[in-house]
């Protein structure tokens, strides 16, 4: 089923997974979590594709895994990155084969460390979307809601993202954000230039193991100076860290979906007990999101 007639039913509950990163790793553990994750009910499951394209086998094959024995709606990544026509061809045919209908079009970061000619075919995620065209896949678009980090300002990367709209790109999904006051400024200024589509809020939840700087710097995403002094003055506390981090996700949640978010998009880190202690915090709210 296409993502955007869900959407266009009732708001969502979805999840990102990230598969192992080289083809001969043993699935099976995200595979359980998948399991897990699915007793949450999720409308979709994103699954990421590597910057490099390496482990673009094991995005299918979970991908696939997601929609044929776990039965949840599979939103598979694909970044342009290093990938040529055919490469783009072979992956497209490999998602039919599984029945993969939606798929999150992207361009992806060159690693610091790679010696590689990133970006020759497509640019950008916007002309990975032209090649896609009338290959018959539903296609789904990022976006930031404090400016893509090489924009000069929120205005420019919101006419790329205009541009991905038309283009055929049906719903968006944003980069993480800790504050989500950005949120509503880019649903607000996307709505002012005709963008109409779903803009779907990514959150993650603060975990165990998380490291606020490095996403900081990662995503370019601002964190609020109350959420950066509690966890700064309880860092050496990793069970109530973790207390702070769920009940400031569920936080986030409860007001976007107050506000009227199209659904909620949980960067998972592959840690499916997250999930839970997250949803469980918010049951009832949750509940919403299954109102159509
Ligand atoms: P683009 O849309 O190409 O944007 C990149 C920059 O170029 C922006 O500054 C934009 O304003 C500008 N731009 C866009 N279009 C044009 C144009 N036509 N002409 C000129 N400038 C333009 N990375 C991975 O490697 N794998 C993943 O699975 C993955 N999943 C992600 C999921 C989500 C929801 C998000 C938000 C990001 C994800 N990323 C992933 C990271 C993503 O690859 C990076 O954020 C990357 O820097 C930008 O990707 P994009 O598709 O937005 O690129």
């Amino acid at each position: 089923m296409k993502i955007n007639d869900i959407l266009a039913k009732k708001r969502t509950l979805s999840f990102e997974v990230f598969p192992p990163k080289k083809n001969d790793e043993n699935c099976d553990k995200l595979l359980r979590t998948i399991d897990e994750l699915k007793e949450l009910n999720p409308d979709f499951i994103s699954v990421t594709y590597g910057a490099l394209g390496s482990n673009s086998k094991n995005t299918s094959r979970i991908a696939g895994y997601i929609k044929n024995e776990a039965g949840i709606e599979p939103l598979a990544h694909i970044t342009a990155g290093p990938s040529s026509y055919e490469d783009i061809d072979r992956l497209l045919e490999e998602y039919k084969s599984l029945n993969i209908e939606n798929v999150l079009a992207l361009r992806g970061d060159k690693p610091v460390d790679a010696d590689i000619e990133y970006c020759k075919y497509f640019k950008h995620a916007t002309d990975l979307q032209e090649y896609m065209k009338g290959k018959g896949f539903n296609i789904a678009a990022a976006c930031y809601p404090e400016g893509h980090q090489e924009c000069d300002s929120l205005y420019e990367d919101l006419k790329y993202m205009k541009m991905k709209e038309d283009l055929g790109a049906t719903f968006f999904i944003t980069q993480v954000f800790y504050d989500n006051s950005y949120y509503y400024r880019l649903v607000n200024e996307a709505r002012r230039i005709g963008i109409k589509s779903p803009i779907i809020p990514g959150i993650m939840p603060y975990a165990r193991n998380s490291n606020l700087k490095k996403v900081q710097k990662m995503c370019g995403s601002t964190i609020p100076l109350d959420f950066r002094n509690m966890v700064e003055r309880y860092k050496d506390n990793p069970v109530l860290l973790e207390e702070i981090g769920f009940n400031y996700a569920a936080y986030q949640i409860i007001d976007l979906i107050a506000k009227g978010a199209p659904g909620v998009h949980l960067y998972t880190m592959n840690n499916a007990r997250v999930a839970k202690e997250v949803c469980k915090r918010i049951e009832n709210v949750i509940k919403e999101l299954f109102k159509a």
